[in-house]
């Protein structure tokens, strides 16, 4: 490495996130220089294709014009508002109209009307636990406050949302999860914990009598909140078994039990409907959205809530003064013209009747990978996939983690062009939403390439 680089300084001054910093020590690291359209270039012109779109969120590729614009126009025009104190702006009332408009059906097919804007899907999931909090607070119920996540769930790297997910070594020495406040029901990866001869239904029906006994086992009126992505992405691009939320939701209303909808990664079209809500038949008390609502290009994120949550957040105000909660850039004007003009080329240009003409070219493309020695499963539905390694196709029996077989595969898959994220033993694939047939296939081919050289490193 040439003194005074670029990757010098990266060595020397850059703390990676959420990286074996180890390994970064050693190797350094890939610095992506440019994109365009689903393919980015580092700095040496090495040229990928984006498998993840960045970190499930470019929707649009990497070169969209369009958003750069309406960027630049709103810096000309306003750069920088804020919305407290009664004060606010255009580009954030129109978009929390926009997303009222669009929002899926909330529970009993009532709206989720009312937006709070923040910079990041960690913060509005903190902030959607503030809010339950408040909420239970407000309406005379103190005492129920404890919150249901699920292993290997994702919600956020705030000290609540990291408490509120199943990642271990995201808590592991944070002194977390903080409190007693949060809880875990188990993973829902039927190919992975369904039982020999288990249906994925009765699956389901047995991670919800799991659900109702921990909630009896804590007492229903201590319990406030259940966290789900619609798809778990963070925990491998996990879809859920069938008859999932189906079981699990008629549960949560027994004992009045609000269902956060974790949509920042499913929102906008990932996984073929505009949100994994519709998909999942999900009819959610509050949804988070980021990532995709903006295709990357500014960094945003909103909470949506139902009506009697905002009427609970005004009778907070009452009584204490005002609604003390906020973010200096949330509902940034530029972030937010950015998104109307995203949410305007979604429509515009059909991306939702796109990823429905593609997600098969997809689905098929990893599902024909199968045969590979090392595959176990393949699951996916819409432009998101998990891939599941397996040291045993026919028993299931898994890789030590030590081997760390999933990084190795990572690592070969980069070698090949082609980026992908290894979570554990599992592969997920988040391309960009504008992804073509043609690049589907191409990134099938390499993926296969990286999975041949693992197995060969293997031999
Ligand atoms: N929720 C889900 C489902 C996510 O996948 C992520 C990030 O990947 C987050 C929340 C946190 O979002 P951010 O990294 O923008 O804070």
């Amino acid at each position: 490495m040439r003194p005074n680089s670029l990757h010098a300084a990266d060595l020397a001054h850059m703390v990676h996130q959420q990286t074996d910093l180890g390994a970064h020590g050693e190797d350094g690291a890939v610095l992506i220089k440019r994109g365009d359209g689903c393919r980015v270039f580092d700095t040496e012109g090495r040229e990928y294709i984006e498998a993840m779109a960045g970190l499930w969120c470019a929707s649009l590729g990497f070169s969209e014009k369009r958003l750069a614009e309406a960027a630049y126009r709103q810096l000309l025009e306003l750069p920088y508002y804020h919305t407290f104190f009664q004060k606010g702006h255009e580009p954030s009332v129109r978009l929390a109209e926009k997303l009222a408009a669009i929002a899926p059906p909330g529970k009993e097919g009532g709206g989720l009307n009312h937006v709070l804007f923040q910079c990041s899907g960690s913060e509005a999931n903190d902030a959607a636990i503030k809010l339950i909090w408040y909420y239970n607070n407000v309406i005379g119920r103190p005492a129920k406050k404890k919150l249901i996540g699920r292993m290997r769930g994702y919600h956020g790297n705030t000290v609540a949302t990291a408490s509120l997910s199943g990642q271990p070594h995201m808590q592991a020495d944070f002194d977390l999860p903080l409190g007693d406040r949060f809880l875990q029901v188990s993973n829902p990866n039927y190919y992975r914990f369904g039982q020999d001869g288990e249906t994925e239904e009765a699956f389901s029906a047995r991670m919800a009598a799991e659900l109702e006994a921990l909630i009896e086992r804590e007492g229903g009126e201590t319990i406030a909140a259940f966290f789900a992505e619609p798809v778990q992405g963070g925990g491998g691009a996990i879809t859920p078994p069938r008859g999932y939320f189906e079981a699990i939701q008629p549960i949560l209303k027994r004992h009045d039990i609000l269902f956060v909808a974790d949509e920042v990664i499913c929102g906008f079209g990932r996984t073929g409907n505009l949100w994994g809500c519709e998909t999942y038949g999900i009819q959610p008390d509050m949804l988070t959205a980021a990532k995709q609502l903006t295709a990357a290009y500014q960094p945003l994120s909103a909470l949506l809530i139902s009506d009697p949550i905002h009427a609970a957040l005004l009778e907070g105000s009452r009584r204490n003064g005002s609604f003390g909660h906020g973010f200096t850039y949330g509902g940034h004007p530029v972030a937010c013209a950015v998104a109307l003009e995203t949410l305007a080329i979604y429509e515009e240009r059909d991306l939702l009747g796109h990823v429905r003409a593609v997600a098969p070219a997809f689905l098929d493309g990893l599902g024909a990978l199968r045969g590979h020695p090392l595959v176990g499963d393949v699951r996916g539905v819409g432009l998101i996939a998990g891939v599941e390694l397996v040291a045993d196709k026919a028993s299931k029996a898994p890789f030590p983690a030590a081997a760390k077989v999933g990084l190795l595969v990572q690592d070969k898959c980069q070698e090949a062009g082609l980026i992908v994220r290894a979570i554990g033993d599992r592969i997920a694939f988040t391309p960009p939403l504008i992804i073509t047939a043609a690049e589907i296939g191409e990134m099938c081919r390499r993926f296969q390439a990286g999975l041949d050289a693992a197995w060969a490193a293997l031999q």
